[in-house]
Parts: structure tokens; C-alpha cells; sequence
């Protein structure tokens, strides 16, 4: 294990996904694992990333999950760390980011820390500290609906001073713009002011890179993946690392596809109405399920004769209305992880029926349905789309799976994936 070198903790399996793809495309040999590793890995890898389901669950757990992952890494060597959130920082008022980056920080003994979860090739802008998806602010997009972790203010300078009590500062695109000296300089200026955090404007995949030059000595790095794309170089010019042209080759798999969808997301609405548009789907309604409905026996059923002779979809996505309305029938939480248990419980079924090609549609459904189908790590593959590889759950019997977080995903990504599985 001595050269494992970046050691990845994110806070949703997509999420997690999503960052290993960056690291393989920038040639490191990278595992994706689900919670902490109860055993060795294999030998020829570059990074790990510890995939948690750290988003929403209660800040406490949060932040003793990641210290039981940071802790892991560390003794496994590794010389860089980094924390993963969601390009569009979800998260509430009391957290999950800051106290997760908090306790990092200090298990670590380090005292700045870079915030950037701007992902510009799937739309994510930070400018003047303001997040931007697409050309609306966050707090104008489809995030303010989400059902889990609504985001309704755009500054993220404000937003994270919230969830922590160290000073948050704010390198400006002004400085972004002048390259890495620049940057250096000013996270410098930002410590010496007192910040324990800096949010990094970013506007292109170029500056990203610059922000992670900049950062190449700081033990623990925050953001999104976009921010990571700039690490593998670092290795290298450190002669840490060589060139892995095939870090991104998969093994073959055979058997049936299916999509298993849980994400309220726009961009996942419109791939479910486009999929049903000529491809058989099944709904679930968690008030159904709530009234002990067992619909997942009966999504199976439905199954089981249609999907030798094509892939299926079995899906919960739904308009923020019917969202809403189930929340405040059922709770927040329980809503979601009804409807989670569901579709894992529905992947697992599927998976009996032979399915070997599942993509799936959510960060938090993909955590619940990794979970069920038992796997351990994933190795990750060619990209789909921004942000979304196939990647190979290793188990006994591989499944290949496509884990798709909610915003990700061309409008006909399910058929996309299908059509490009390994
Ligand atoms: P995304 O990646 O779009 O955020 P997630 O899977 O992370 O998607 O989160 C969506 C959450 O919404 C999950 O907890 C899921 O179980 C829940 N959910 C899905 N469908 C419904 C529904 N019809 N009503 C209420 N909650 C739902």
C-alpha cells in the first residue's frame, strides 16, 4: 500500500463516483469504496475514495463516520486527503460540510482549508462567491425544491459560515484568474487573516486546475470534483507518479440492463418522461408503499416478463409537488427512505432476474442500492456523461452499475448508458 498517495472521503456513493472518475481520467489508478474497508485492497492503485452516505444523516454521525475514514486512509499512507461534497453544496443550515470539514481540519492539524465545488462541465459556476447552476443562481434552480437538502441562498461564503465557527473568507475570481502564484499568495493572506476556509470563485476546468496546483501542499483539499482535477498532476511533477494510459479499462460483463430511478431532480424527471416516451416504466408511490402496498412485488412481477426483451425502468421520481405532498404525509425521512428501501429491495429483485447493467438515479438511492446488492468497491470506468462512469461493482458475480447523481445525465442518459455498458 506504500503508494497510495490521495486519500477521498465523499459524502454520497454518486458523489464518490463522480470524484474517482476525475482521478482516473487524470491517469490515477482509483477504487471507489463503499464505507470504510474491512480489508486490504488491491496493491495497484493510486487513490481511494471512501464512498460514505454522510449527506443527511445527523451531523454527529457525519462527522464520526469521516473521522473512522480519515483515520483509515492515514494509516493505509496516504499523503493527500481530500472531502467530496456535492457540486451544488448541499447541505442545511447546521451542516453536513462545516463540521465534517471542521473535524478533518483538525485531526489533520491544518488551519486553511480551500471550498470549491464548482463543476463547469456540468454547469457549476462559483463567481464572487455565488454558486450558479447553469445561468440561474443556486438558490433559483431546481435545488431550492430538492427533498432532502433544500439550498435557497446562493452565497456560499454565507452559507458555509453557518455550519462553522471558523472565519470563512473568499478568493475572487479577480485573483482566480491570475493563475497559481496568485492563488498561493492569497490563501496565504486568507490564513494569515485568520480564515479557516477560503470559497474559490471558478469558472473554468482551467482555473480548477490552477486552484489544485495552488493547493498541491495542503494536506486536505475541499470541494467538488472539479477541484480535484488538478491533484494527479501534482503527483507527477512530484515524481510520486507515472503515467497510466488503461487506468480507466473495465472487465466485461454479460447480462440484462435496467434503470431503477429515486431522484426528484429535473434533469432525472425529464430522462424518466424521455425513457417512458417508447420504454416500459413502473411507478412506485411512496403513499402506497406508506399503507403497506407491496409494490415492489408487483414492480418485479411487471418485470420478469418484459425485461428479456429489453431494459426496464422502475422509478419514484415525481414532480416537486407529489414530493411535497408525500413529505407532509409521511416525513421528510421517512418519505425518502421508504421510498430508498423500496428500490433497493427492487434492485436486488432485479439482480435475481439476471440484471447485470443497472443505472441508477440518485445519490442517496445509489448509496441504498449498493448497500443491498452487497458491494464493497467499485473500480471505475470511462465516463457516460460529466460526472457519471459505468463502473464494475466487485462482488462474486460483478454488476456493472452507472450511478447517476439527481442534476447529471443528457436528457436520454438511461438509454445512453445502456448503450455504452461494459
Ligand atoms: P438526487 O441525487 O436527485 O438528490 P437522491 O436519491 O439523493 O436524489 O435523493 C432523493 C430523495 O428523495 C431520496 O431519499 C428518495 O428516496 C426520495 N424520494 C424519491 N421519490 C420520492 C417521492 N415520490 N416522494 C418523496 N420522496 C421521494
Amino acid at each position: 500500500m506504500s503508494q497510495l498517495l490521495l486519500g477521498c472521503i465523499a459524502d454520497d456513493f454518486t458523489g464518490g463516483t463522480d470524484l474517482a472518475s476525475t482521478l482516473v481520467r487524470g491517469g490515477m489508478r482509483t477504487l471507489q469504496v463503499v464505507g470504510v474497508p474491512d480489508g486490504p485492497l488491491p496493491d495497484d492503485i493510486d487513490a481511494v475514495v471512501i464512498a460514505l452516505k454522510s449527506r443527511t444523516v445527523s451531523c454527529e454521525v457525519a462527522v464520526s463516520e469521516s473521522l473512522k475514514a480519515l483515520h483509515w486512509l492515514r494509516a493505509a499512507g496516504c499523503q493527500q486527503f481530500f472531502f467530496k461534497y456535492c457540486s451544488t453544496f448541499d447541505s442545511t443550515p447546521s451542516g453536513n460540510i462545516g463540521p465534517v470539514a471542521d473535524a478533518l481540519a483538525e485531526a489533520l492539524g491544518v488551519t486553511f482549508v480551500v471550498a470549491c465545488p464548482a463543476f463547469p462541465e456540468n454547469k457549476r459556476t462559483i463567481f464572487q462567491g455565488h454558486l450558479f447552476v447553469g445561468d440561474l443562481l443556486l438558490s433559483e434552480s431546481g435545488m431550492r425544491n430538492h427533498p432532502l437538502t433544500p439550498m435557497t441562498d446562493a452565497n456560499l461564503v454565507r452559507v458555509l459560515q453557518q455550519q462553522t465557527h471558523k472565519l470563512v473568507g473568499l478568493v475572487a475570481h479577480g485573483i482566480v484568474r491570475q493563475g497559481v502564484d496568485a492563488l498561493s499568495l492569497a490563501f496565504r493572506d486568507l490564513e494569515a487573516q485568520g480564515c479557516g476556509y477560503a470559497i474559490v470563485d471558478a469558472i473554468d476546468d482551467e482555473q480548477l486546475y490552477a486552484i489544485g496546483h495552488a493547493a498541491a501542499s495542503h494536506k486536505l483539499v475541499t470541494g467538488g470534483s472539479g477541484v480535484a482535477l488538478g491533484l494527479p498532476d501534482n503527483f507527477r511533477r512530484a515524481g510520486l507518479m507515472g503515467e497510466h494510459d488503461a487506468a480507466s479499462t473495465l472487465p466485461y460483463i454479460d447480462g440484462l440492463g435496467a434503470v431503477v430511478s429515486g431522484s426528484c431532480s429535473l434533469a432525472t424527471n425529464a430522462q424518466v418522461d424521455c425513457w417512458r416516451k417508447n420504454r416500459p416504466s413502473f411507478a412506485l408511490d411512496p403513499l402506497l408503499l406508506a399503507n403497506g402496498h407491496d409494490q415492489v412485488s408487483e414492480a418485479l412481477e411487471w418485470a420478469r416478463d418484459l425485461i428479456h426483451a429489453g431494459p426496464v425502468l422502475i422509478y419514484a421520481s415525481a414532480e416537486p409537488e407529489s414530493v411535497k405532498y408525500a413529505q407532509r404525509k409521511l416525513g421528510i425521512e421517512a418519505a425518502g427512505e421508504l421510498v430508498e428501501s423500496a428500490l433497493s429491495a427492487v434492485a436486488v429483485g432485479l439482480y435475481h432476474m439476471g440484471v447485470r447493467k443497472l443505472v441508477v438515479a440518485g445519490g442517496e438511492t445509489s448509496g441504498a442500492v449498493v448497500k443491498a446488492l452487497g458491494v464493497r468497491a467499485l473500480r471505475i470506468g470511462a465516463l457516460i456523461d460529466p460526472g457519471v462512469p459505468w463502473t464494475v461493482g466487485l462482488r462474486n458475480d460483478p454488476v456493472a452499475l452507472a450511478l447517476k447523481s439527481g442534476n447529471f445525465g443528457s436528457v436520454d442518459f438511461f438509454e445512453k448508458a445502456l448503450a455504452n455498458a461494459p
